[in-house]
């Protein structure tokens, strides 16, 4: 792998790390490594929901698979349509949607019809029924129609044969429905992704445990947990790991037995009691970054055997911010989905932003109407690592790129809104 570090002025006094890569080196050399997992499983449709699709779904036929009334109206033949005058036509029965009309319409002929209803025999074009004067079984219908106007064209959603969905598709709602809609009872999607976590740390107590002096409850299993269920991957939580080196190690081995990847936090800077970087060195491969972002600056990528592994920083909000930006994505691509560019746009600023130059920075923001309607984007206030009140607080994360100082209130910035990313 180059180390392609950050181009910069070094001249700059700010918080510039000369031996720091940039958001972007960091996310391509992930994408750059990672495959998608090679095995499939058959799941009917409702079981279907947020898995990926590993082959294409085609239709097996025409839809919509006949004329249809895109109206409540008369079907009529194009052919009796007046040019300047009106022509009185004869009602010879009702197409309801379910019930065709069994008939074959000769010349002055109409028929009511329903939206949906198959066109009958003989008939082209459906005129609204707000567009006819009825009394009794006539019809008078004026001038001003186009022939073939309010039909629904067989194959004019999807033609026989046609790839309605591609390889590599999240399947939402939307798609279950379609699928349904071409009469599939089962569909082929890539296997789940297995994924192991655990959070390392001696001052870590579990939910239930009393806490002694210097302590605090492990939350970041319990954020991995939520972000990596909404994936839809198999979790494997594996507890809290002290800071030790035989502790460390065998938590290594046990995850990558039994995974596709490994996801820890905590222990990858290069304090006395961090062992996670060093383990993964001894025991695989690592890639250890420092990352020209806050927060969440040091970063672990590698792999333990056949396992990816993500060490990521401890600091709670640090761990959100650094899976969102990275393990999200690999994770997704692991999965076999086709890559999708974060949802971003630029609202104004409601508030001031205090940043300083040299990082990409991750705030958090709540998007909230101003009294005009319009979006705009407020910090949730303190934007330490360790405030994860804040992460709670917000909707959306302002990304304030590189380069970017001190913002004042009007400013136009970037955000990504949570709703929707995962
Ligand atoms: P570390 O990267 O291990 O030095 O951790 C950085 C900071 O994050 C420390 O203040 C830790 O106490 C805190 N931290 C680490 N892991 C967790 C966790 N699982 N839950 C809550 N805080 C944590
Ligand atoms: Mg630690």
């Amino acid at each position: 792998m180059s180390d392609q570090t950050v181009k910069r002025d070094p001249s700059c006094i700010d918080d510039f790390d000369p031996g720091s890569i940039s958001v972007e080196e960091a996310l391509g050399r992930i994408e750059g490594h990672i495959e998608p997992v090679a095995g499939t499983e058959r799941v009917p449709v409702r079981g279907a929901l947020n898995r990926v699709l590993a082959r294409p779904v085609a239709s097996p036929f025409d839809v919509p698979g006949y004329a249809n009334s895109a109206m409540d109206g008369y079907a009529v033949r194009a052919a009796d349509l007046p040019g300047a005058d009106a022509v009185n036509l004869r009602v010879m029965g009702t197409a309801w949607a379910g019930a065709p009309f069994a008939g074959h319409l000769a010349p002055g002929q109409c028929v009511r019809i329903m939206t949906g209803a198959k066109l009958p025999e003989g008939s082209d074009t459906v005129v609204m029924q707000e567009h006819v004067e009825r009394t009794g079984e006539r019809v008078r219908v004026g001038p001003g129609h186009r022939p073939g106007q309010n039909v629904r064209h067989p194959g004019e959603d999807i033609g026989a044969g046609t790839a309605v969905l591609d390889a590599g598709c999240r399947l939402t709602p939307s798609e279950l429905g379609l699928i349904a809609s071409l009469g599939i009872a089962e569909v082929t999607v890539k296997r789940r992704v297995r994924v192991a976590f655990f959070s390392t740390g001696d001052e870590l107590r579990s939910i239930g445990e009393p806490l002694g002096e210097g302590e605090l409850y492990d939350s970041n299993r319990y954020t991995l947990h939520g972000m990596l269920a909404r994936l839809g991957v198999e979790v494997l939580d594996m507890g809290v790991v002290r800071d030790r080196r035989e502790d460390v190690e065998a938590a290594f081995g046990a995850a990558a037995d039994a995974a596709d990847a490994i996801i820890t936090s905590g222990g990858v800077s290069v304090g006395e009691a961090d062992y996670v970087t060093e383990t993964l060195q001894r025991l695989g491969e690592v890639n250890f970054w420092k990352i020209a972002m806050k927060p969440g600056r040091p970063l672990a990528f590698g792999r333990v055997a056949e396992a990816w592994f993500f060490g990521l920083p401890g600091n709670p909000v640090s761990v959100m911010v650094t899976f969102y930006q990275f393990v999200q994505p690999a994770l997704r691509r692991l999965a076999g989905e086709t890559p999708v560019a974060p949802k971003r746009f630029r609202v104004p600023a409601a508030t001031p932003l205090r940043k300083r130059p040299g990082r990409v920075e991750f705030q958090r923001g709540v998007l909230v109407r101003d009294e005009d309607g319009r979006l705009t984007v407020h910090s949730t206030g303190l934007q330490g690592s360790h405030v994860l009140s804040g992460m709670s607080r917000a909707n959306c994360f302002i990304v304030l790129p590189l380069e970017t100082g001190d913002l004042e209130a009007g400013a136009e910035v970037e955000v990504e809104p949570f709703e929707g990313i995962v």
